[in-house]
């Protein structure tokens, strides 16, 4: 049977507010780590538009307002921008969830001109509340589930988890998730970071780290021959010379493939929607 792979590559454009968000970092060694971000895009940029590849990436808010004119440049390029959150790091309450949501879409429209269509939580913290705010705008995908690897499926609502009985099924709504993992993830991979709570080694070689990437490809190729075949990168980290290296070799090996097609995750999502339209579209 013929072939059909969709890849997705995405670029979660942290820059600092990773540092200053998650992490709690403030020194100009730490905000230096996330400048790089801007120096891992244009290299990108430039490599994406030799390869005539369109790509997704997750901007928060403040990289948005921080880094403007990079940001305009991307979408400008032809580029997806999703909605990855205004702050990088877990929030309190409802009330704060709802305004860094809204913050973040007026400062990527502002900055871009276009409405995200898709959401990646910041470091995978999605909560129910985020669920609901996807529903009640409207969004069309998410991505930062694992509930599958290769394979979309409809995100659910009202999930329950009490721990003296059974896992409690919420209602699927029509949100599409294009299912992330952390191990077709640079972060983990490649950055070195300490904290109170311990430490990320990182730095790991990159022929260790193509030996996955490329192994869950040819899966997905090889075994099962139709999927949604997506990484996640960050430009401060796969923007680093031996990495870059390390992803042309990749895309070597996956661009010789017949078959296969590059995509937007909001192309990938209208396509597995068209498909299989949800059963049910849950409303909050
Ligand atoms: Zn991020």
């Amino acid at each position: 049977m013929a072939k059909k792979v969709n890849v997705c590559l995405t670029f979660d454009f942290d820059a600092i507010s990773v540092w200053i968000g998650n992490f709690h970092a403030t020194s100009p060694s730490a905000i230096s780590r996330g400048e790089f971000a801007v120096v891992g895009a244009r290299r990108l940029l430039d490599m994406l538009r030799e390869w005539k590849i369109p790509s997704t990436w997750f901007v928060p808010g403040h990289t948005a307002d921080t880094y403007p004119e990079a940001v305009a440049q991307i979408a400008a390029a032809g580029h997806e921008i999703g909605h990855h959150g205004y702050r990088h790091e877990r929030l309190g309450s409802p009330e704060e969830e709802i305004r860094d949501f809204d913050t973040a879409i007026a400062s990527l429209t502002r900055v871009t001109g276009q409405t995200p269509a898709g959401y990646r939580s910041p470091a995978a913290g999605l909560t129910p509340r985020t669920l609901e705010l996807l529903v009640n705008h409207g969004m069309l995908y998410d991505s930062s589930m694992m509930g599958d690897d290769f394979t979309p499926y409809y995100c659910r609502v009202g999930d329950q988890a009490p721990k003296d009985s059974a896992f409690i099924f919420g209602r699927e709504t029509a949100i599409v998730e294009l299912p992330f993992t952390w191990g077709l993830d640079d972060f983990v991979a490649f950055e070195h970071v300490w904290t109170r709570n311990g430490i990320n080694p990182g730095i790991a070689a990159p022929s260790r780290i193509y030996e996955v990437w490329a192994g869950d490809f040819d899966y997905l190729y090889d075994r099962l021959g139709a999927g949604n075949y997506i990484l996640t990168m960050h430009p401060q980290c796969i923007g680093r010379g031996h990495r870059l290296l390390m992803l042309e070799r990749l895309m070597d090996h996956i661009r010789s493939r017949d078959g296969v097609a590059f995509k937007t995750m909001r192309d990938a999502a209208l396509e597995f929607k068209q498909a299989r339209p949800p059963a049910h579209a849950a409303r909050v």
